[in-house]
């Protein structure tokens, strides 16, 4: 990818500017937990988006997309976004940056990327946070790594219409070659656990389904969290969020609140300690441990939160059967991926299966990705 961006970066605009990359991300546990001041537990992977970029002394950014072969020209004003949607990713880190006090100016740029769009692995948050972070070198901004975040989500938010949370463009930055990172929601704290499953390997399946339940069910299932917690709140005002909650405090309300909240608010309090329960596993190298947790996370998600769907009960089914040692829907649900913990051993069985079994039951095939926990965010000399 690398020397395809050296050669159209010559060609375009003649010689070389600074080389620039980030990842995009998977999140081994915690789901649904971030709107509940809960903890997320992710981290980048080893494909992303990788620029060349060069200021060029004038007010226009020359951008080019080898992945869509599309050049693009715009200025730096409010004014001035791109039609293209893809543009308008740079444009808004741009903004973004700007609205901050940093400064930008003109620059060239080539870019390309290999994070599959739009599967659940970020690869907005892999485009958003290259550019914030050469950007921020480039213009010598001094920005730190939670505002170079922030930057690419405020993007999302003002530039493409999408209300994330900061997850996302959180792991692209932060990540870390052989490291998840834990982040606290609520506190933004954070802190890196070993993750360098020797012998195994992580397979994202992408059901590539995406049900149209989505959004509506989202809300519906904040709403349902916002009133457990609201009843809980009474007899322990000291919550600020389900996250805050203990298991037996659930228990007190269950009169006072619909079953359906009791379930969900269940899944949310469990789904906070098993991130938790993880990170004690892998301080002690125990991945066996942390894939029964994310078996038992998919459980929830399926029977406690009601946010999975057939193709994916069927997925995790499969792990289960060929031995799989975690497997769990990732991301919102209702589609999407699973995320699996597989042995080297049962790898080419496992995707044997799923590859004639779900393309049999469900007249298409699942995409397969294999990834590699890996560095975020950086300059590539
Ligand atoms: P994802 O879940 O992958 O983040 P999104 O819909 O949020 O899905 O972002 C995908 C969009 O990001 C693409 O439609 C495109 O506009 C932009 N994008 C991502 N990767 C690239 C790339 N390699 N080249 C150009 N644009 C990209
Ligand atoms: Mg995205």
């Amino acid at each position: 990818m690398k020397s395809t961006i050296n050669q159209k970066f010559n060609e375009l605009f003649g010689g070389h500017g600074r080389m620039f990359a980030s990842a995009g991300r998977v999140n081994l546990i915690g789901e649904h937990t971030d709107y509940n001041g809960g903890y997320v537990f992710p981290g980048a992977i080893d494909c992303g988006i990788m620029a060349e970029i060069r200021p060029n002394g004038t007010s226009k950014v020359r951008l080019y997309s080898i992945d869509f072969q599309e050049q693009v020209e715009f200025g730096l004003n409010e004014e001035d976004k791109p039609a293209q949607s893809w543009a308008s990713y740079v444009f808004g880190v741009c903004r973004e940056t700007i609205k901050r006090g940093g400064k930008v100016e003109g620059f060239d740029a080539v870019f390309a990327g290999d994070v599959p769009l739009g599967a659940g692995l970020s690869s907005s948050a892999a485009l958003e946070s290259t550019f914030a972070f050469a950007l921020n070198e480039l213009f010598g901004n001094g920005f730190d790594k939670f505002e170079l975040a922030k930057i690419g989500q405020s993007t999302e938010h003002n530039y493409c219409g999408v209300k994330c949370g900061i997850m996302d463009q959180f792991a692209s930055v932060f990540g870390r070659k052989g490291s998840l990172i834990r982040l606290n929601c609520k506190t933004l704290e954070y802190k890196y656990f070993p993750f360098d499953p020797q012998g195994y390997k992580v397979v994202l399946v992408d059901s590539c389904v995406k049900h149209e339940l989505a959004s509506s069910a989202y809300n519906k299932r904040r709403e349902s969290c916002e009133r457990a917690s609201a009843a809980i709140k009474k007899n322990h005002p000291e919550i600020d969020c389900l996250s805050d909650c203990k298991r037996v405090w659930l228990d007190e309300v269950r009169g006072e609140i619909s079953q359906e909240d009791f379930l969900r608010a269940e899944y949310v309090i469990g789904e906070v300690q098993r991130v938790l329960d993880v990170c004690d596993a892998l301080e002690r190298g125990d991945y066996e441990t942390v894939g029964e947790l994310m078996y038992q996370t998919h459980f929830g998600l399926s029977r406690l939160y009601e946010v999975s769907c057939e193709e994916l009960d069927f997925l995790n089914k499969l792990a289960r059967k060929c031995d799989v040692t975690g497997s769990r829907v990732m991301g919102g649900g209702f589609g999407g991926c699973t995320i699996n913990l597989v042995k080297d051993e049962l790898y080419g069985a496992f995707i044997d299966a799923v590859n004639t079994q779900f393309t049999q039951k469900f007249g298409h095939a699942p995409k397969i990705y294999d990834v590699v926990i890996s560095d975020g965010a950086r300059e590539i000399c």
